[in-house]
This record gives structure tokens, C-alpha cells and sequence, in this order.
């Protein structure tokens, strides 16, 4: 079962639907395939005060419907599937659907996004949303004057632990090695940074609290003959630990960076093969902000209506 579309859309994050919206108003009548979970990450935050436009701030999952009936106004045909596999090695590209159904495309926006890793123990469904976040520039407002937590010594870890300095009254780092991973100016930061206190040689193994996050409990050197047990005491839990771009099925044919972000012209959303641009988190390690995927979705709207006007002139 084969169907042929102008332009396909693949994920349904700000990046996606903003992509939707253009699309559609430039009678590129696109199809957009949700994904595993409709409306990406922001479904899984609560209170968002930092996206434009809504001065009393709003909820994730309340952005990510008004997205969509934005979208739908303008004709968007979105449906509920995966893409499960891709051939882009010539145009029209074709997308399987569902391990299914075959989407022939002309043009694609890829905007799969991005997985926050978490540390996989059960506390962290238990309280997410309580206490538990993988983004402090979304939830560190919630912690002014509290006590919080970040797990990971990387470059993220770092910065997300210097944002929320500004904000919380104390910030452990938790380190699993003797060593920050990230750049050595990173590191000066953090250590003359007198709110700072980085716990080196230890891993969270559970979180408690009475419905809400109130401490962690910690082990010192752990699986060491001196292993210690240490618990602080904590209102918000930081995961910092990376994140994987959704990027496995497309790069057979697009270039990506070692850790699997899609590679595009810089500035812009083209990537190495024509009509098929990228949007959003999935490639972008850096910005990851619902406003700066939405500005990428527009971005890659406009190319993708470019791209078909000179295929079809
Ligand atoms: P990184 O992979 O660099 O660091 C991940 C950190 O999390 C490491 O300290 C790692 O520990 C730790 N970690 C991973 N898994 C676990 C686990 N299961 N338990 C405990 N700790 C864990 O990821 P980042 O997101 O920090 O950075 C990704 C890339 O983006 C890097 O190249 C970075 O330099 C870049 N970046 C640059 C920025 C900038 O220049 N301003 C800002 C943010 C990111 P370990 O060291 O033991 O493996």
C-alpha cells in the first residue's frame, strides 16, 4: 500500500506542528505522522512560562494541543503512526509507516527530536512531574530558594547546575566519577561558584518524599570495599545525563554528528540530501527550547516550499 504526498511530516513537537502550520499555508497540503508520543517532550513538563504569547504561562500538553488545532486549521492531515524505516536514496523518498504502509514523498521535515536519558530507576516515573526534570530553563523557576539537585558531569550538567544557582538556594552535583567531564571553563564555574557543591564518586539510587521530591538517597563510592550511604535533602531532581536524537531510521542516507544529531547547512534546516530538512531537537544538541524548534519548523516549511516550486516549475 503506497500513497504519494507533497510533503511529509515526521514528529509532532513545536518543531513538527510549527512546520504544519506553514506547510499548510503554503498549499503543500502536508501529512504529519505523530509519532510514539503525540506532542513530544513539552507532553511530559507541566507549566511552561517561557514560550511567547502566553503571559500567564501555560501548560505542556496545553501548548502542544494548541499547536495542533493550529495546525489542523489550516488542513493539516495528522495521523497517529511511526515511521519505522526510510529509503532516501532518491526522490520521491519513501517512508514506512507502522512497519506498513509506504508514504512516496517529495519533500520531508524530519523532526523527531530528542530522548532526555534518565538514570532508569522507578523513583523517577514515580515523581516525574514532581520534583523529577530533565530541563532546568523549563522547570528551575519552580525551585527559587529550594534545594535541588543535578545529576551528570558534562558540559550540560554544568550549565544546567549554573542556571539554577541563579534560582534554587543550594545545588549538589552528582557525579558518578572522581572528574567533571566537561570543558575546563565549565569547571572553573562551577567550582567558584559558592552555591554549588559537586558530590563527586556518587550515584543516586532513589528518591524520597511524600508525593513530592524531598530528598535523594545517594551511595559514596559505590561497589568500593568504603562505600558509603549519604542522603541530602532536596526539592528537585535534575537529569542531565544527555540525550539521544531520534535520528536511527534516517542515517543510513543523512549525515549526523558522532552522538546521532542530524547535521544540517548551518543557520539552516538542509541537510545533505535535497527536499529532506530537519527541525527541532533532533538536530540541535544545544538550544533545545520549544521556541527555537518552532522557529526551526518554520524554517524548514519555507525551504521545503522553495524546494517544490523548482521541482515542479
Ligand atoms: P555528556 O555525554 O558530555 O556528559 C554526560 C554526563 O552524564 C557525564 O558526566 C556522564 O558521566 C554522566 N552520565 C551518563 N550516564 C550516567 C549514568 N547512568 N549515571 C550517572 N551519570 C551518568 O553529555 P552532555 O549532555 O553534557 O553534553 C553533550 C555534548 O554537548 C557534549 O559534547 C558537550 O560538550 C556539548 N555541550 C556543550 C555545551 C557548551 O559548550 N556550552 C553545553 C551543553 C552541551 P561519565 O563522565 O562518567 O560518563
Amino acid at each position: 500500500m503506497t500513497e504519494k504526498v507533497k510533503c511529509l511530516i515526521i514528529g509532532s513537537g513545536p518543531a513538527g506542528y510549527t512546520a504544519a502550520i506553514y506547510a499548510s499555508r503554503a498549499n503543500l497540503s502536508p501529512v504529519l505522522y505523530e509519532g510514539m508520543q503525540p506532542g513530544g517532550q513539552l507532553t511530559t513538563t507541566t507549566e511552561v512560562e517561557n514560550f511567547p504569547g502566553y503571559p500567564d504561562g501555560t501548560t505542556g500538553p496545553e501548548l502542544m494541543a494548541d499547536l495542533r488545532k493550529q495546525a489542523e486549521r489550516f488542513g493539516t492531515d495528522i495521523r497517529f503512526g511511526q515511521a519505522t524505516a526510510t529509503d532516501l536514496s532518491k526522490a520521491p523518498y519513501r517512508v514506512t509507516i507502522d512497519g506498513e504502509k509506504v508514504i512516496e514523498a517529495d519533500t520531508i521535515i524530519i523532526s523527531t527530536g530528542a530522548t532526555a536519558k534518565y538514570l532508569g530507576l522507578p523513583d523517577e516515573t514515580k515523581y516525574a512531574g514532581s520534583g523529577v526534570s530533565a530541563c532546568a530553563t523549563c522547570d528551575g523557576f519552580f525551585y527559587r530558594n529550594l534545594k535541588v539537585a543535578v545529576v551528570g558531569g558534562g558540559d550540560t550538567a554544568c550549565e544546567e547546575a549554573i542556571y539554577l544557582s541563579g534560582l534554587a538556594s543550594k545545588v549538589y552535583m552528582i557525579v558518578r566519577k572522581p572528574y567533571l567531564r566537561a570543558s575546563k571553563i565549565m569547571q572553573d564555574r562551577v567550582f567558584k561558584n559558592p552555591k554549588i557543591e559537586v558530590l563527586f564518586e556518587h550515584n543516586a539510587v532513589g528518591l524520597t518524599g511524600d508525593k513530592v521530591v524531598q530528598g535523594a538517597d545517594l551511595i559514596k563510592r559505590m561497589g568500593e570495599a568504603d562505600e558509603e550511604k549519604v542522603h541530602i535533602e532536596i526539592d528537585g531532581f535534575f537529569l542531565a545525563i544527555g540525550h539521544t536524537p531520534n535520528s536511527e531510521i534516517f542515517k543510513p542516507w543523512i549525515k549526523t554528528d558522532e552522538v546521532g544529531y542530524i547535521q544540517t547547512k548551518p543557520g539552516t534546516p538542509i541537510t545533505n540530501v535535497p527536499g529532506v530538512f530537519a527541525a527541532g531537537d533532533v538536530a540541535d544538541s544545544h538550544y533545545r527550547q520549544a521556541v527555537t524548534a518552532a522557529g526551526s519548523g518554520c524554517q524548514a516549511a519555507i525551504e521545503a516550499e522553495k524546494y517544490l516550486s523548482e521541482l515542479y516549475s
